[in-house]
């Protein structure tokens, strides 16, 4: 199999064009057409995660941390990460990461921390403006449900729960062919009126240039009359953290011990602002930037990890901060990816890392 069959079905997955602007998710290092048997999935790449790469036979790295995230201005070896760099492109290893982008898909990183939760259908603590398209065509009415049904195979017509979202509205449409073209339906040089439904659909834009491909392959004319708006409506499916209410409430302390069972480590958290809690909002990795947003939707608790100390304080008595940390509220995500992978491709060798690359101990 080649890198490229790996990176297709991840970025189907997890679109580039969800990480946010400072991130550096994708291919880091290596050949899309290299051929591959093996891949090793980590959270972190280290030189020892490189050296587990070399010893199991893995020519290609997926990591959840982009091992390049700033400029590189040199390649010297003076630290861990330029280490691990020298010796991945040394021995043709490539590297691959998925970051922000999986953090921000409803089936990615706040997914599975949900899962460990147990929390049933989470949503979106801060869904995402300005990735969403609105498609126009116009298409006779013979031709409205096959275009339809193509548009929607490709991607388009999503709303939250629902699929096959349209709308559809009746009128005429006008035309006259040239000298030069070849009318699927009219005559050359005449004025031809055709009724016609204006047909409108909703685009991740990820997804724009495969719903443009299928609108153009399925549509009946030889010159397709459409229309792309930039909408600024949120979407329900893409962005930030997540939030969702506990089966029955329980008691903060309670919830603190699930923590800590479930992800290890240790747990900095503010006091208990109410006897029991029930909505839960959280963030894989650093979180902090949504504390407010929690408190506005009503959140009992917050789960994530990097807060400072004078941001504890902004918990304020109306909601919980609990702070777990990075490694251990991401730790999850290895195996996530991996499972995704195996799906994808049962017979290929995906290798879960056994290095623990989280670099904080505790006494
Ligand atoms: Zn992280």
């Amino acid at each position: 199999m080649q890198i490229a069959e790996i990176i297709r079905v991840l970025e189907d997955w997890a679109p580039l064009a969800y990480q946010e602007s400072y991130d550096n998710s994708k291919l880091l290092f290596g050949q899309k057409e290299s051929e591959l048997d093996q891949v090793l999935v980590s959270l972190d790449i280290t030189e020892a995660i490189v050296d587990e790469a070399l010893q199991k036979g893995a020519q290609m790295i997926v990591s959840h941390h982009p091992l390049i995230f700033g400029g590189l201005k040199s390649l010297t070896g003076k630290n861990d990460a330029e280490r691990a760099l020298i010796k991945a492109i040394q021995n043709n290893i490539a590297i691959y990461a998925l970051h922000t982008n999986l953090d921000n898909v409803s089936s990615g990183v706040n997914a599975e921390i949900g899962r460990r939760l147990g929390i049933a259908n989470p949503k979106i603590l801060a869904p995402r403006t300005g990735i969403l398209k609105k498609l126009v065509v116009f298409v006779p009415n013979s031709s409205v449900q096959s275009l339809s049904e193509a548009l929607w195979a490709a991607g388009a017509g999503n709303i939250g729960n629902y699929d096959q979202c349209s709308f559809r509205s009746e009128g005429k449409g006008t035309f006259r062919a040239s000298a030069k073209a070849n009318p699927s339906i009219g005559e050359i040089g005449s004025l031809h009126q055709e009724e016609e439904f204006r047909l409108e659909v909703l685009v991740e834009e990820a997804k724009l240039s495969g719903v443009l491909k299928a609108m153009q392959l399925n549509h009946p004319y030889e010159e397709v009359a459409y229309e792309i708006y930039a909408i600024e409506n949120a979407h329900q499916e893409i962005g930030s953290g997540m939030y969702g209410d506990l089966a029955e409430a329980i008691s903060s302390e309670q919830f603190l011990k699930q923590i800590k069972q479930t992800f290890g480590g240790v747990v900095r958290y503010t006091q208990a602002h109410k006897d029991e809690i029930k909505r839960i909002a959280w963030c894989g990795g650093s979180g902090s930037f949504l504390l407010s947003r929690a408190k506005a939707i009503g959140a009992d608790l917050f789960l994530s990890s990097d807060f400072k100390y004078h941001q504890f304080f902004e918990a304020d008595n109306q909601i919980l901060i609990a702070d777990i940390g990075h490694y251990e509220n991401e730790q999850y995500t290895i195996g996530l990816i991996a499972e995704y992978l195996r799906k994808k491709f049962p017979n290929f060798a995906v290798l879960l890392t056994e290095n623990s690359t989280n670099p904080i101990n505790y006494l």
